[in-house]
């Protein structure tokens, strides 16, 4: 039987921090800097499910001081999930203007009246029931089974993302080297019993805050010599950093061979599709909107060979009311039926 050494730390030295106690370490200094250093926002003084789920809705597509102001707007104008249901597509999209992308607001819409009428005006509480309602996904799904029922469940937006795989599995710099599946089942995995609502909230912040995409801040981490990454993510981001980009693509072929495969496998874990821009976010930490053009054309080459299918998402709307952030990125892409 492998015996596993400690260091003054704690930490298990044979590398592996989802060890029982190396994990336990983490969960307890994340959770401690989690409580000292939580940005006071509203949706976290909640645990009403459809305030979670306006607020996760939003959080999608705009930053966090900026959702602040929209969702006490939103949550004034439309408190319950009733009166939401009750409300004219043209009213909350009127509300919504600002935000753009109008088929969120819509999705959101038509999930607040099935709620209502097949639901008796209850969120369902379960992660499987509510990825049946419209606009509704693994990550919001989650979000809404935790902070709002408390349940110990594991998901994953950008932050989280990024933070489960440099703490449990190493560096994502310059790419991801662990399968969403695999890092849905460590973001499962870790969850402390009972603690599921301060621990996701945690992993969130500390992406948002300390383990950014450009700049991790490294040696102010409270949870650093626990981090599969440690070693490695200062130079891997640096270097990336320096590298121009144009550099990156012109690398090309051999590189956006192993974009394809890497692609493939997403696609291949979510049958329902993947919007461009977040699969990018996938495969390149800190993705941003000058790389949508990038992983179209990588797209766009496995459409080419039959590989990929891409649809483009269509306003049901009039055009003065077609999105005007629309673009590449929003387009679904998946495995051709
Ligand atoms: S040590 Fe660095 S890479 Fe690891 S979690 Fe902290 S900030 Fe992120």
């Amino acid at each position: 039987m492998m015996t596993v050494m400690r260091s003054e730390s704690g930490m298990s030295t044979n590398g592996d921090p989802t060890d029982p106690e190396s994990l336990g370490h983490i969960q307890r200094l994340l959770l401690a800097w989690y409580g000292a250093n939580a940005r006071d926002l509203p949706w976290r003084h909640t645990r009403d499910p459809y305030a979670i789920l306006v607020s996760e809705i939003m959080l999608q597509q705009i930053q966090v001081v900026r959702a602040i102001t929209f969702y006490l707007a939103f949550m004034a104008r439309f408190p319950t999930v009733e009166s939401l249901a009750r409300a004219s597509v043209s009213d909350v999209i009127h509300v919504w203007c600002d935000l753009g992308r109008y088929k969120r607001i819509t999705s959101l819409h038509t999930t607040a009246r099935r709620i209502v009428t097949d639901f008796g005006g209850i969120v369902p509480a379960d992660v499987a029931v509510l990825q049946t309602l419209p606009g509704i996904g693994p990550y919001t799904a989650g979000a809404v089974a935790c902070f709002a029922y408390g349940k110990d469940v594991g998901f994953l937006d950008t932050n989280a993302r990024r933070v489960i795989h440099r703490v449990f599995v190493g560096c994502d710099v310059p790419a991801a080297t662990a399968s969403m599946r695999r890092l849905q089942g460590l973001a499962s995995q870790v969850v402390p019993s009972g603690q599921g609502w301060s621990w996701n909230q945690a992993v969130i912040e500390l992406g948002a805050l300390t383990c950014t995409a450009r700049r991790p801040k490294c040696a102010a981490c409270h949870i650093q010599e626990h981090c599969a990454a440690r070693a490695t993510i200062a130079d891997a981001v640096s270097e990336r950093l320096t590298s121009p980009r144009g550099v990156v693509r012109r690398v090309g072929d051999g590189q956006n061979r192993l974009y394809r495969g890497r692609i493939l496998a997403e696609l291949r874990a979510e049958s329902a599709g993947v919007h461009l821009r977040d699969l990018g976010g996938r495969l390149r930490p800190g993705f941003t909107d000058e790389d949508v053009p990038w992983i179209a054309g990588v797209v766009e080459s496995l459409r080419k060979d039959g590989l990929a299918f891409i649809e483009e998402e269509r306003s049901l709307y009039s055009a003065e009311s077609v999105d005007p952030t629309a673009d590449a990125g929003s387009r679904m892409v998946r495995l051709p039926d």
